[in-house]
């Protein structure tokens, strides 16, 4: 599905993203995988898919950095020739309620979770443009769309991506260029893992289960694919129906 296609992932080293990256290398995908400092996790990421027998290369570099994301976006282009799908995937939570929260917490998660995409589009958004073709992947959260006590930080950011998605999706439409985001509900990973045995918290979700990041990687694959080519500016929720 995505033969000969570079992608462009950002928090691939685990989780999620790595899913993503799999999936996608899967399907023919070559990634340039970005990450924070996860070293190891990033080597048996980028391991993994070069298994597979695509070109994988893994970037450490803090998106929440304008200068460190401009430099590394130069190197992805050199190594791999061009970009055709970006996935913002990177994110973090700092939760408290709010009088406990502290400022510099809500200013990092917000500077990672959205600032972090908005610099990674902006690097791209010339590539795309010119190439008039490209897909974007904004991964949010149902946290976005509803709120979460404790997370004014995180859902300020999510909810702030899908404003920035639905305004890049306009401002590329013409130029073929999608841009759509993912609002996954709890997905079993490291960001989740002391929630994950929370059994009142499954009963909260119709489908009575996490989400894995399998479920979310598929998802991001029919966004970067063809199959969803007249989709743009869009939100989809997997979530087992959390948030209806
Ligand atoms: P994980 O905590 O498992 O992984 C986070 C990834 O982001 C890692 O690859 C990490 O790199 C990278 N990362 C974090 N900060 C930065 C940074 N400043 N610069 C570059 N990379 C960074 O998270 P998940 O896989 O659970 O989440 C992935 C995305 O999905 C996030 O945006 C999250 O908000 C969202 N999401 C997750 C849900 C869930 O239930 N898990 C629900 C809804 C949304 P490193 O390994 O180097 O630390």
């Amino acid at each position: 599905m995505l033969k000969g296609k570079t992608a462009v992932i950002t928090g691939g080293s685990r989780g999620i993203g790595a899913a993503i990256c799999k999936k996608f290398a899967e399907n023919g995908a070559n990634i340039a995988l970005l990450y924070a400092g996860n070293t190891q996790r990033a080597e048996e990421t980028k391991a993994a898919l070069l298994g597979i027998g695509v070109k994988a290369e893994a970037y450490q570099c803090n998106v929440a950095d304008a200068a460190q994301v401009a430099d590394v976006c130069k190197q992805i282009i050199a190594d791999f020739g061009g970009a055709d799908i970006l996935v913002n995937n990177a994110g973090i939570t700092k939760d408290k309620l709010v009088p406990m929260m502290k400022i510099p917490d809500f200013d990092s998660v917000v500077d990672t979770n959205l600032k972090g995409a908005f610099y990674m589009i902006k690097q791209l958004y010339p590539v795309f443009m010119k190439q008039k073709s490209g897909k974007i992947i904004n991964i949010s959260s149902v946290s976005g769309l509803m709120g979460n006590p404790g997370q004014t930080n995180y859902a300020a950011s999510k909810a702030g991506l899908i404003g920035l998605t639905k305004s890049v999706a306009k401002e590329l439409a013409s130029r073929n260029v999608c841009c759509n985001a993912i609002a996954p509900g709890f997905v079993a990973t490291d960001m989740t893992e002391n929630l994950s045995e929370n059994n009142a918290l499954k009963d909260h979700i119709p489908m009575k289960r996490f989400g894995t990041p399998e479920d979310v990687a598929k998802l991001a694959l029919f966004l970067a694919s063809d199959q969803s080519d007249y989709i743009t500016g869009e939100v989809i929720r997997i979530d087992g129906g959390l948030a209806m």
